[in-house]
C-alpha cells in the first residue's frame, strides 16, 4: 500500500481527528487527548528501554538564563532561530503610550526591554551550568524532558515553533561519550523499527545561519558529528529527522570549564527524541485512529 505525502494534508488530517488544535499562529497549536496520550505512552517506552542507565532525573522550565544562551554560541551559529523574552519596564507615561499603541494597532515593541531570560533552544542547554567544576570518574548522564523553542513558523506540522524533545546528556571521557552515542544510535533506531516505522539513520547536520555556517555544517557531517533517525512523514524524498545523536567533542566542556577526575576538559553528547514528530509519525504511519494500530504497535507502546 502506497502513503500520499502532503504537508498540509497531514496537518488537516490531525485537526480533523482532532490531535492538534490550531491557534492562529503557525507552528504554535494545542495537542488534544489522545495526541497527548501516544506521546506519554512513547516517552514511558523510552524510560522503560533507559532504566538501567542510571541517569540523573531532571527538568527544567522552557526558559534560560540569557547567560546561557550568550555562553553557549547559539546566537553565533542559529541567531535567526533563538527567541528572546523581553517585558516591561518603563513608567506611568510610558505604560500610557504603550496602551494607547496596542489599542489603536500601532508598533510597541521598542518600548519594552530584554529581560534575563530567552526561551529553550535546544533541549540540552538548561543542563551544562550544573556540570561545572570536577565530574565524577564515571561522568554523568542526565535524562530530561523540556519545551524547546525554535523561531521557524510554518504550515507543514512537523516544523514547530514549541515542542518537547526527551534529552539524554551524557559527559565524561571521550571513550564514554562516543560508546554512549553510539549505543543509542542503534536504540534509538531499533525503538522506531519496534513501532512499525519505517525508520533509518543518516549523518546530519545543524541548520546554521548564513554563508558560514554551510561551512560548518560541512564539517559537521565530515566528522560526522551529528545522526540522525528520520522517517518519511511528510515527504518520501525528505524524510523527517525523529531523532538526533549529537557529538559535541569539548565544545560545552570548554565553555562550562567541565572538568574530567583527572583535572582534562570533559567531552559530551546529547540525544534527543523530538516527542511531537515522534508521536505524528505514528498517525501518518498507522492512521489516525490508534485502536486501529497494528497490535505489535499497540503492544510495544501500551505495555
Ligand atoms: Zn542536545
Amino acid at each position: 500500500m502506497s502513503i500520499d505525502f502532503s504537508p498540509v494534508g497531514l496537518h488537516d488530517d490531525l485537526v480533523k481527528a482532532g490531535h492538534i488544535i490550531p491557534v492562529g499562529v503557525q507552528g504554535i497549536f494545542g495537542r488534544g487527548p489522545i495526541f497527548e496520550e501516544v506521546l506519554r505512552q512513547f516517552d514511558h517506552l523510552v524510560t522503560r528501554i533507559a532504566k538501567d542507565d542510571g541517569a540523573e532525573r531532571m527538568s527544567f522550565p522552557p526558559c534560560l538564563d540569557r547567560k546561557v544562551l550568550e555562553k553557549s554560541e547559539f546566537l553565533d551559529s542559529m541567531p535567526n532561530l533563538a527567541g528572546s523574552i523581553f517585558s516591561f519596564s518603563g513608567t506611568d507615561a510610558q505604560h500610557q503610550e504603550l496602551s494607547a499603541r496596542v489599542h489603536a494597532g500601532q508598533p510597541w515593541q521598542d518600548l519594552l526591554t530584554a529581560t534575563h531570560v530567552c526561551l529553550t533552544p535546544a533541549a540540552c542547554y538548561p543542563v551544562y551550568p550544573s556540570f561545572t567544576g570536577k565530574l565524577p570518574d564515571a561522568g554523568r548522564l542526565v535524562d530530561m524532558q523540556n519545551w524547546v523553542f525554535r523561531n521557524e513558523p510554518s504550515p507543514e506540522p512537523t516544523r514547530m515553533q514549541s515542542f518537547r524533545v526527551r534529552e539524554f546528556v551524557r559527559v565524561g571521557s571521550p571513550d564514554d561519550v562516543i560508546a554512549w552515542r553510539a549505543k543509542w544510535l542503534q536504540r534509538g533506531l531499533d525503538i522506531m523499527l519496534s513501532l512499525g516505522l519505517p525508520a533509518k539513520t543518516e549523518v546530519a547536520s545543524d541548520p546554521f545561519f548564513g554563508r558560514g555556517g554551510r561551512m560548518l555544517a560541512a564539517n559537521q557531517r565530515e566528522q560526522q558529528l551529528k545522526f540522525e533517525v528520520v522517517i518519511p512523514v511528510i515527504s518520501s524524498e525528505k524524510p523527517t529527522a525523529v531523532c538526533s545523536f549529537n557529538y559535541h567533542q569539548d565544545h560545552f566542556g570548554k565553555l562550562f570549564d567541565i572538568q574530567l577526575a583527572n583535572g582534562d576538559v570533559a567531552q559530551s553528547a546529547c540525544l534527543g527524541f523530538g516527542l511531537e514528530r515522534i508521536v505524528m509519525a505514528l498517525f501518518k504511519t498507522h492512521g489516525m485512529d490508534p485502536a486501529a494500530w497494528p497490535s505489535s504497535v499497540r503492544e510495544v507502546l501500551w505495555s
